[in-house]
C-alpha cells in the first residue's frame, strides 16, 4: 500500500450510486483527497486549491466494490464440484478442502494469492470465512491487511456434523474463539466477526458460549448461513424441532441482531423476512453459488421493497467468481429468471440497482456513506474501459453498465483503500 500524502486529487469520469436506482455521474470530475481522507467531490477543483492532480483521463472512477460473503479456504477450490447440492457439496469437497489449512503455509500461499486478487478486482472491503483454524486465520488477516483489504474476517466454529479433521471439541473451539477475538487487536483494517458455520455445525452449548460472546463483545458482529437449501432448512427442523423457523434457532442462543450478517435467505418466507428487518440483520444475497449449487433464487424485489438489509456476496467457492462485477450482474440475471417464474410480478434487477448493491448498499455495513464519503478514507477502482468493442459516444451510465458486463480484472487500473493506494 502507498500512502497519500497532502493535498491529491483525482481526476477523471465519477459514478456513483447515491440510493437505490439512482446514479450520480461528474464527467471529468475530481476527487480531493487530504492524506488520504476525502475532502470533496469537485466538477472543478475550488480556484487556487494547491492539490496534486493524478489525472486518469477519460477512465471511470467508482467507489470500491464490497463483499459481504466468501470464504476464503475455499478459494483453491473455485470453479469446481458444481455437481452436488449444498450439504453432499460441503462433505465431497468443501470440508476436505478447508482441512489443508491446518498447514500454516499452505495457508500462507493461497492466502497471499486470494489478498492479491481481490484487489486487483476492485474489492476492498469484505467480511469473510476463514476455517476452525485460528493460526491460519492470523495468516489470511495479515496477508489480507498486507494488499489493502479491509473488513471483518471470522474463524469458523464447527464442533459437529463435519469431518473428524475438521471438527473441533466445544470447549477448543470457545477457546480458540476467544484467544482469536483478543488477538485481533494486531490489525488496523481488519476486525474479528463470530463465524458458526451453520446450526448444523454447532452443538447448542457451542451456540449457547458464543452468544454470550456477542453479548460481552459487541463491536464484533456474527456471520453465519440462512435459509439456503431445501435440506438444509428440514434438518435445522430437525435439530431444533421447537423453532419453527430457522432464523429462530439463531435467535434463541443471542446470535441474532444488528450488524449479524446471514447470508444466502433463499427461502427466507413473509415471517423470517420480517425478523431480518426488525433486528437489522443484513441478508447477502449471492447469486452466482445459489445457481452454481442449485440452491434457489433468493427474492431478492422483495427483500428489497420491504426495507432489508441487503447486500452481495461471492460466496466463493460456491460462487466461481470473486469479481463483484460478475456476481452483480449474475444477480442480474437470476432476478430475470425470478421475474419470469413470478408470473412478471417481481421486477427483475436493473443496471443501476446491482451496482448500488456492490458499492453504497454493501460499504454501508461498514459504516461508510454511500459514494465516495466525504470525511472518510478513500475507496475507489478506476477503470480503464477502452478495450471493449469500438463503440464511441457512449453515456458514461452505458459505460458503466459495461464495465459490470466485461469488466475483468485487466480493465481495472488503479485501486484506492482506506485513504491509500493498493499495489496491484
Ligand atoms: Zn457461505
Amino acid at each position: 500500500m502507498k500512502a497519500m500524502h497532502g493535498l491529491c486529487a483525482l481526476r477523471g469520469n465519477l459514478v456513483f450510486a447515491p440510493s437505490l436506482g439512482e446514479l450520480t455521474v461528474i464527467p471529468k470530475g475530481y476527487i480531493l483527497t487530504r492524506d488520504g481522507v476525502v475532502e470533496g467531490i469537485y466538477q472543478n477543483l475550488p480556484a487556487g486549491c494547491p492539490a496534486e492532480v493524478i489525472n486518469y483521463g477519460d477512465a471511470l472512477i467508482t467507489p470500491s466494490f464490497s463483499d459481504l460473503h466468501l470464504h476464503a479456504p475455499q478459494f483453491p477450490m473455485l470453479g469446481l464440484g458444481m455437481d452436488l447440492q449444498l450439504l453432499d457439496w460441503l462433505n465431497t469437497y468443501t470440508f476436505p478442502t478447508e482441512a489443508r489449512f491446518r498447514d500454516v503455509e499452505y495457508a500462507q500461499t493461497v492466502y497471499h494469492r486470494l489478498a492479491k486478487e481481490l484487489i486487483r478486482r476492485g474489492t476492498t472491503r469484505v467480511c469473510i470465512f476463514s476455517s476452525i483454524h485460528r493460526e491460519a486465520t492470523h495468516v489470511l488477516m495479515q496477508e489480507l491487511e498486507k494488499a489493502g483489504v479491509t473488513g471483518y474476517v471470522g474463524k469458523v466454529n464447527m464442533d459437529r456434523n463435519s469431518t473428524p479433521d475438521l471438527t473441533e471439541t466445544t470447549e477448543e473451539s470457545i477457546r480458540e474463539t476467544l484467544r482469536f477475538i483478543e488477538e485481533c487487536c494486531a490489525y488496523e483494517n481488519l476486525r474479528p466477526i463470530l463465524t458458526p458455520r451453520f446450526i448444523p455445525s454447532c452443538t447448542n452449548e457451542l451456540m449457547a458460549a458464543l452468544g454470550e460472546m456477542a453479548t460481552a463483545h459487541p463491536a464484533v458482529p456474527l456471520q453465519s448461513h440462512l435459509s439456503e437449501n431445501q435440506d438444509e432448512i428440514a434438518w435445522v427442523k430437525e435439530l431444533h424441532p421447537d423453532c419453527p423457523q430457522y432464523w429462530q434457532a439463531y435467535a434463541k442462543y443471542g446470535c441474532w441482531g444488528e450488524h449479524t450478517i446471514m447470508a444466502h435467505c433463499v427461502y427466507s418466507d413473509e415471517a423470517e423476512r420480517a425478523a431480518i428487518k426488525e433486528a437489522g440483520v443484513w441478508a447477502v444475497h449471492c447469486p452466482d453459488s445459489n445457481n452454481n449449487i442449485a440452491s434457489g433464487i433468493a427474492p431478492l424485489r422483495k427483500m428489497l421493497e420491504e426495507g432489508l438489509n441487503v447486500a452481495l456476496g461471492s460466496d466463493i467457492a460456491g460462487g466461481a467468481k470473486l469479481s463483484m462485477t460478475d456476481v452483480a450482474t449474475q444477480a442480474i440475471r437470476l432476478s430475470k429468471l425470478r421475474w419470469l417464474e413470478s408470473g412478471k410480478q417481481e421486477a427483475f434487477l436493473t443496471v443501476r440497482e446491482a451496482f448500488y448493491l456492490i458499492t453504497t448498499a454493501g460499504q454501508a455495513y461498514f459504516g461508510a456513506q454511500p459514494g465516495f464519503g466525504v470525511g472518510e478514507p478513500l475507496h475507489a477502482v478506476v477503470f480503464s474501459d477502452g478495450k471493449f468493442a469500438y463503440n464511441p459516444g457512449l453515456s458514461l451510465e452505458e459505460r458503466l453498465e459495461r464495465v459490470l458486463y466485461l469488466a475483468d480484472k485487466s480493465t481495472i487500473t488503479a485501486v484506492y483503500s482506506a485513504g491509500g493506494q493498493a499495489e496491484l
